[in-house]
């Protein structure tokens, strides 16, 4: 407010009057000359209270304050004065323009109340927002046109150890990373061209201690906004994850030459069996590249007769997540030639980062051919064995009754023992006959229906024969009559009382429990013998699987015995399995389906 004091005229109370802040005039003697109708009203005082009365009498608390010791002084040095204060209450602000005029004292105040509230709150934004960017881990510099620095926050001495002050009026581009710098002018030269328009990027900058450190930045070009008028840049240090991107892309760079280099091919499939991925070893197993085969669903050029255990693995792989599928089958190589491949597959679907079926293959036909070799081999020796063997009974046979009508009764003995050698010896022959013709899938079976019941009581009598020590007693009885293959049965069910016997050496009874239900029988050996541990159960029904090892002459046996017997049951549509406890003994069982006709 601009008020021209040097005109007395303009102080006559009409003026005063209608102006819209408190005025009052004091002469030399501090009396109150004039006093205006607002003024009155801020000081709740009657114009008759205070017209004509010394000031210091009238508001007495006012001569020691910070007010009147200035209204004192500018009466004293004639100098006029403006400062801002509050009310005794301390309820209301003004601001006070004080006019020493000659000798008098001309005192203007308005309430500024609202007015200082308000920009009260907008300095305590101002600095809520200030400690944000200077506590922030981002940096925010305003740069001009030139790309001279005007204004950095704090927040740059954590981010890069300078103090913000350190380079103000520098080329901000000094400490970027020459390998950067062209590109980050470029983007600076385009953030000129579209104000506004905010720029990413990420660079190298040079930090207080002279190493370079990854930022990502935003540009935005604010210089037509008159309340800055410069180019903002934001950043933050990203050292550490583009050192962990850079880590992570080296091991996976690491881990793809592995797989690259396997002698197994790697896929990975989706549910629908399609092939996403196809490591390039698939060339060396298959002669196929990961192009070639990309896309593809299924397997490529799968032997139509595995097809349905190669789809019947694959389903197993979906239902059981937890689960590794392993699998032999062939499939025809670029060259045209089948060839034998193991795979081992693994359903990765839900895990985020695979989310597929892993599988990998190998080329096993080298050692499909050897095994076949073997196989050959062993049918051939068993075969070659079978008629001298055969042929050895029967002299036998005769010689002992020879000598027993002769009345050589040591020599009748001798020949006897000779004859179960020679059975022992025709019934590991005949299971490793088997064992080669199960291979080699020629293992026939002729079926008819027979008396279960009938059979097992021919072939208990019969192992019964040759033990003294074991009584073999029978609980239960099958009265139906099934269909299948009497004998392979029978030899099923030898097996399993001679292994009985076998590995009950201190045992006195083995009972045979016969159960039957609407749709199977049920037939278990129980002994009383050595028994099997847990972790073994499974794998005696397997091809070999002895717990003695070959060399170990206790119990005799190729380890073949349960391998045919678990077959035979399978193939006859049944289920075999062991109950066992180490030391105590063994109960095996096996059930087959009750059919009148195939
Ligand atoms: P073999 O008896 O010729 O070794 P099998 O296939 O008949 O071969 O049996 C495989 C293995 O299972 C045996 O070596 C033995 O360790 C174990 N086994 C079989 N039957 C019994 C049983 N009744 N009690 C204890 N162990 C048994």
């Amino acid at each position: 407010m601009k008020i021209h004091l040097e005109d007395e005229t303009k102080l006559s109370g009409k003026v005063l009057r209608y102006i819209s802040e408190g005025a009052i005039v004091l002469d030399k003697a501090w009396t109150i000359r004039y006093i205006n109708k607002l003024a009155l009203q801020l000081f709740r005082k009657g114009k008759t209270e205070v017209l004509g009365k010394n000031i210091w009498k009238v508001f007495p608390k006012y001569k020691l304050s910070e007010s009147g010791r200035r209204y004192q002084l500018a009466m004293q040095l004639g100098k006029p004065d403006h400062f801002l204060t509050q009310d005794i209450k301390k309820q209301k602000w003004f601001a006070v323009d004080v006019f020493p005029v000659d000798a008098s004292l001309i005192i203007f105040f308005r309430d500024i109340t609202t007015y200082k509230n308000a920009s009260d709150t907008l300095s305590k934004n101002e600095r809520r927002l200030s400690a944000l960017l200077d506590k922030s881990w981002s940096v925010t510099t305003l740069v001009d046109r030139t790309g001279k620095r005007l204004y950095t926050t704090s927040s740059i001495k954590k981010v890069l150890g300078f103090n913000p002050r350190d380079n103000i009026g520098d080329d901000a581009f000094t400490f970027v990373h020459p390998e950067d710098a062209e590109r980050v002018k470029k983007i600076f030269s385009e953030s000129l061209k579209y104000p506004e328009k905010v720029f990413t990027g990420e660079y190298r900058v040079k930090n207080k201690q002279g190493e370079y450190q990854w930022l990502e930045a935003t540009l935005t070009n604010m210089l037509n906004d008159p309340d800055i008028q410069a180019l903002v840049v934001n950043y933050h240090n990203i050292t550490s994850r583009r050192n962990i991107e850079e880590q992570l892309k080296k091991s996976e760079e690491r881990f793809r030459t592995l797989i690259q280099q396997s002698a197994d091919a790697i896929q990975l499939i989706s549910a629908e069996g399609r092939i996403m991925y196809s490591s390039d070893s698939i060339e060396r197993v298959l002669g196929y590249t990961p192009q070639e085969v990309q896309g593809y669903t299924g397997v490529p050029y799968l032997h139509p007769d595995d097809a349905p255990k190669f789809y019947k693995a694959f389903s197993q792989l979906l239902q059981n997540p937890d689960k590794t599928v392993t699998l032999e089958y062939r499939v025809k190589h670029k060259n045209g030639s089948w060839i034998w491949v193991e795979a081992t597959g693994k359903n990765h679907l839900s895990n985020p980062v695979i989310g597929a079926i892993v599988g990998n293959f190998r080329d096993i036909t080298k050692r499909k051919q050897l095994e076949q070799q073997k196989d050959e081999f062993m049918g051939m020796v068993s075969h070659e064995l079978k008629t001298p063997v055969t042929s050895l009974k029967a002299f036998a046979q005769v010689l002992q009754r020879q000598f027993v009508e002769a009345g050589d009764k040591n020599a009748a003995t001798l020949l006897g023992k000779m004859d179960i050698q020679i059975n022992k010896l025709t019934s590991l022959i005949a299971d490793l006959l088997d064992a080669t013709k199960l291979d080699a899938g020629k293992l026939h079976f002729h079926e008819k229906l027979y008396s279960f019941n009938k059979m097992a009581e021919e072939i208990i009598e019969e192992v019964q024969r040759t033990t003294i020590q074991h009584k073999i007693s029978i609980t239960g009885k099958i009265q139906k009559n099934i269909f299948g293959d009497r004998e392979r049965i029978g030899q099923v069910l030898t097996n399993l009382l001679t292994n009985a016997i076998k590995y009950s050496p201190k045992a006195k009874k083995i009972i045979v429990h016969f159960t039957a239900t609407r749709n199977e029988i049920r037939c278990c050996v129980e002994d009383f013998g050595i028994g099997i541990a847990k972790e073994k159960q499974q794998k005696i029904f397997e091809r070999f699987f002895r717990e003695s090892g070959f060399m170990e002459d206790t119990f005799p046996g190729l380890g073949l015995g349960l391998y045919v017997s678990s077959e035979i049951v399978k193939r006859q549509g049944g289920r075999i399995w062991v109950k066992s406890e180490k030391g105590k003994g063994s109960t095996f069982c096996f059930a087959l389906p009750i059919r009148k006709k195939q």
